[in-house]
């Protein structure tokens, strides 16, 4: 999507360490309007597939997959990264995700209430890099025997190959925006 590659150039930095920071426009300040345009091209991507709801993960993915599910008219379902002392942990699904960015691993959440094998989910996050996230999300869909229809991502970092590795496991993966290579002073998009 040429407008995201466009205000990646220019609102985006690479900091230390592998990481684009995008809190200008994604996951601090958030552009509303340009997220809206963004869930219409996951929309044109995924219309076929009888989505019946949005995943993603807090706190990032929420603001994204928003939209995502007015444009499907569809719930939303965010995994959460704290358990709240008033559920049973025999009532949640549960998987164990690296963080990137963090360096730890957390484990991520989603109530058994809100996940079911008639559930034809489309997966939605801000970023792909070494594909720990969406693995997560899918072994949660896997318990609760959901079909995952797909991956909307709104930047993959290419370079890091957890989308490839999930392609080649036979996931569909939909990135608006992927980078071969980034430096402080020069992003490159794959062509
Ligand atoms: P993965 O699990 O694929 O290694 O990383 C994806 C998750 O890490 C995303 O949910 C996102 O929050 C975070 N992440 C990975 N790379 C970046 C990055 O370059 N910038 C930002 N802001 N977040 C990232």
């Amino acid at each position: 999507m040429k407008e995201l590659e466009q205000k990646i150039l220019t609102e985006g930095k690479v900091l230390a360490g592998g990481v684009l920071k995008v809190d200008a426009f994604l996951n601090h300040q958030v552009d509303v309007k340009f997220a809206f345009e963004m869930a219409k091209e996951w929309k044109k991507a995924f219309c076929d597939e009888n989505v019946n709801k949005i995943l993603t993960i807090e706190s990032s993915g929420i603001a994204l997959a928003t939209p995502v599910a007015l444009e499907f008219e569809v719930p939303l379902v965010f995994a959460k990264k704290h358990v709240s002392s008033n559920i049973a942990s025999s009532d949640l699904y549960k998987a164990s995700v690296h963080s990137f960015t963090h360096g730890n691993t957390n484990d991520v959440v989603v109530s058994k209430k809100f996940l079911s094998p008639a559930d034809r989910v489309l997966i939605i996050d801000d970023f792909l890099a070494n594909g720990e996230a969406l693995k997560g999300l899918i072994d949660i869909c896997a318990q609760a025997s959901a079909t995952v229809v797909g991956c909307g991502i709104a930047i993959e970092k290419a370079f890091q190959g957890g989308g490839d590795k999930l392609r080649k496991l036979g996931v569909r993966i939909v990135s608006l925006a992927r980078i071969a290579s980034m430096t402080d002073n020069e992003v490159v998009f794959c062509r």
